[in-house]
């Protein structure tokens, strides 16, 4: 073969390599349309000042624009551990929809126990947290706690991280609500925070009957408890003549999470 056949080979089977992914891409994005609305409402919440959009894409490079900072949204590969990340160069968010979804079920499914939440909304919720990672300049953190629990109460930097991102999305939501100008994606996420935060309290409560040290610990080094999270979002999101209620179930939970250890058995 000469050169420029093979080239020109090169390029189209490079080509086509991108419009399959690029493909599979749309075609997984128009599957799971509660990702879809993730991105608008998210895309909705942030300040319009910060510049920044998400988008879903294959191709980074396309997701260049001179007055809006575009954050792509790539897909993991179906043997990635982890659901949604940013990864260390800083420059996407990664998403694995059906783990995502799977989790996001698990706590937003209506039963006897649990609030039906759309789960959309922690989706933008979490989706928010990550552009956090992104402003903040540290990116890298994965999961939401591993398959095996590393039960700890110590503070970590890692730890730090999340609750900055954390607070990244409540002040967004909080700002986009406080315009006044009755931001309906604003006010939904805000609801679904608080029913969240409801539905992971039910679940501590009723599900890990008898082993409860372990729900007020955090599950791993890099990401704090998941309902000590919630609480303080929600903490940042409501109402002043909340405040004091939402602030009274924090000191709770810290309470319950420094007396609760494991059972150690005794011999005699
Ligand atoms: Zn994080």
């Amino acid at each position: 073969m000469n050169p420029p056949i093979f080239i020109l080979a090169a390029l189209f089977f490079f080509d086509i390599s991108m419009i399959e992914e690029n493909h599979f891409i749309k075609s997984e994005f128009k599957n799971n349309k509660w990702l879809k609305e993730a991105v608008l409402i998210s895309n909705d919440i942030l300040d319009p000042d910060l510049g920044i959009k998400l988008k879903f894409t294959a191709d980074i490079s396309a997701a260049k624009n001179q007055h809006l900072k575009i954050i792509p949204i790539t897909l993991a590969s179906q043997k990635d551990d982890y659901m949604i990340y940013v990864p260390e160069e800083g420059d996407k968010i990664v998403v694995h929809p059906k783990k995502l979804k799977k989790y996001l079920d698990f706590y937003c499914k209506e039963d006897q126990l649990q609030l039906g939440i759309e789960i959309k909304y922690i989706c933008a919720v979490m989706l928010l947290h990550e552009v956090g990672h992104i402003v903040n300049g540290d990116p890298g953190s994965f999961g939401l706690g591993g398959p095996n629990p590393d039960f700890n109460r110590e503070d970590t930097e890692a730890k730090k991280r999340e609750f900055l991102a954390d607070k990244f999305a409540a002040q967004q939501i909080k700002a986009v609500i406080e315009k006044g100008d009755e931001n309906f994606f604003g006010w939904n996420t805000s609801i679904a925070v608080s029913n969240f935060v409801w539905n992971l309290s039910k679940k501590r409560m009723i599900d890990n009957f008898g082993e409860t040290w372990s729900v007020f610990w955090d599950q791993s080094y890099s990401h704090p408890n998941l309902e000590l999270r919630f609480l303080i979002m929600q903490n940042e999101l409501v109402d002043e003549s909340l405040k004091e209620d939402s602030q009274e179930l924090i000191n709770q939970f810290l309470k319950s999470r420094e007396s609760a250890e494991p059972y150690i058995y005794r011999k005699n």
